[in-house]
């Protein structure tokens, strides 16, 4: 037995270079990072790959060792490559972030020292620097000292979160769904029909509240529905506000809102995934106002952070709610349940063991401290005020309601043919060109283009190119005789 383990030995112990083969591999990576770095502000944001990455499949996983080379190869052209360049200044559609530099040294960190952030007990400063993190947010919120949170993939599970731990503390048991009612308008996130489906939710009523011409929330309508359903014997308990929403980036009237709810005890969440972070800045903070009287809220700082993927936090006012929902005491962690001087991550979500988010997302706020981050989100502000302005001028242009935070609706309206095809098509001949990333939507049968600046990277430049192509891709399609 003693030799084969020995041999086996022998061959496990591969799974651990030395320092030679670590500086080489680390090299190599490095290398790699700094061409792509280097070489961002010349490719495209956006890159059609007639493969689709196909050529990873043609590479699959084997007993043999393969060269660090050929797999930094792969992940240029496959993966790096085709699609959309997250970490592109011209990345303007859906919610872009960008992906802070100074995150990905601190994931690097998490993943070396693999520090376990689900116990207080196993890694009481992993532990601490995170729920520091979620105090920084709660603080930015204006939530009190029993708030407690979490960090979790990202906003669909901190919204999934959110709402079991409404669902809980309102005390809807499975028998009083069908007779509850939850309020959205029609332009929530996806994520949080998702969560209501996942959460058992998807036989309560769910009545989309009507909104005003600024894409927000009606609270007059709101009243109405509430009050009808009061007098129906259905129970309102759950409200899901939107602070901005994704595709018009409009700020639902939280201050109106949280005095319904608070008059007829229904529970407040703010989905605040894309807006949250504008509370960084005096004009976000007027137009967020009133965030702090909701009773639980979602920010992602890797969107408005500007974070890489894998980061969406969950804060609930009165923390003992999310506790309540997702503590558990299992025997075999006993002794980590003595130590309770803070909250551990593990007791405030479905996860037990997880990613060490909070490093990545302290050491940038901590290496370049926080007047970067407000500086660049006021920025975002004033880029899409400024672009809405320009194309507001511009003949042929129709723009959507003056931007609340940084996303614009806008399209061409073409002397002849149908609106709505000139415009796919635009966005199509954009995508086609790659060099800026804009998406498109549809409101009530009309097709509308969309621009959204959150990355840390996207500045006037930038904008002032989205434009150039607008209207150089506008008129070709004019000259073309319209579509
Ligand atoms: C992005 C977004 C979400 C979903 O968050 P993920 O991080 O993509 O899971 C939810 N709500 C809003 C308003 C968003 O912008």
């Amino acid at each position: 037995m003693l030799e084969t383990i020995k041999t086996l030995e022998a061959k496990a112990r591969e799974l651990e270079p030395g320092a030679d083969d670590r500086k080489y591999l680390r090299n190599a990576v490095v290398d790699y990072s700094e061409s792509f770095l280097e070489g961002l502000y010349a490719r495209p944001a956006y890159t059609t790959h007639p493969e689709k990455a196909a050529g990873l499949l043609a590479s699959p996983i084997t007993e043999e060792p393969a060269e660090m080379q050929e797999l930094i190869e792969l992940i240029r052209t496959q993966v790096d490559d085709p699609g959309l360049c997250a970490a592109h200044r011209g990345h303007l559609g859906y919610i872009p972030g960008g992906g802070l530099y100074a995150s990905a040294l601190g994931d690097f960190l998490a993943d070396i020292g693999n520090r376990y952030s689900g116990v207080f007990f196993a890694g009481p400063g992993a532990v601490r620097m995170e729920n520091s993190m979620v105090r920084w947010l709660a603080d930015l919120v204006g939530y009190p000292a029993q708030a407690a949170g979490t960090l979790l993939s990202g906003g669909s599970l901190a919204n999934l979160t959110a709402i079991v731990a409404a669902r809980d503390a309102m005390g809807i048991r499975s028998r009083d769904v069908e007779r509850s009612a939850i309020y959205l308008t029609g332009q929530v996130h996806h994520c949080v029909h998702k969560a209501i489906r996942i959460a058992g939710l998807a036989d309560a009523q769910i009545r989309t509240v009507r909104m005003d011409a600024h894409f927000r929330m009606d609270a007059h309508d709101l009243e109405r529905k509430i009050k009808a359903d009061k007098a129906a014997g259905i129970k309102p308990w759950l409200v899901v506000a939107s602070a901005g929403t994704t595709d018009t980036g409009s700020v639902d009237p939280a201050e109106a809102i949280a005095d319904l709810c608070e008059e007829h005890g229904i529970w407040f969440h703010v989905d605040a995934a894309y807006g949250g972070f504008f509370l960084l800045t005096d004009e976000g903070k007027k137009m967020l106002k009133g965030l702090d009287r909701s009773d639980s809220i979602v920010m992602d700082p890797h969107k408005g952070l500007f974070l890489p993927y894998g980061t969406g936090a969950v804060i609930v006012k009165n923390g003992e709610h999310l506790f309540q929902s997702h503590y558990y005491r299992a025997a075999y962690m006993q002794d980590a349940y003595a130590e309770n001087e803070e909250m551990s991550p593990a007791d405030l979500s479905p996860e037990l063991t997880r990613h060490f988010r909070g490093l990545r997302m302290w050491m940038p706020l901590k290496l370049h401290g926080v007047a970067p981050f407000r500086a660049a989100l006021q920025e975002k502000l004033l880029l899409a005020r400024w672009f809405w302005e320009q194309l507001a001028g511009m003949p042929g242009w129709e723009v959507g309601p003056e931007p609340d935070l940084s996303v614009v609706l806008y399209r061409y309206v073409p002397r002849h043919g149908d609106a709505n095809d000139f415009n796919l098509e635009l966005v199509h001949r954009i995508h086609a060109d790659g060099e800026v990333f804009l998406s498109s939507t549809t409101g009530a049968g009309v097709v509308y283009l969309r621009l959204a600046v959150l990355s840390f990277r996207t500045h006037l430049d930038t904008i002032q190119q989205a434009i150039e192509k607008l209207q150089h891709y506008a008129a070709q399609i004019e000259a073309e005789g319209g579509w």
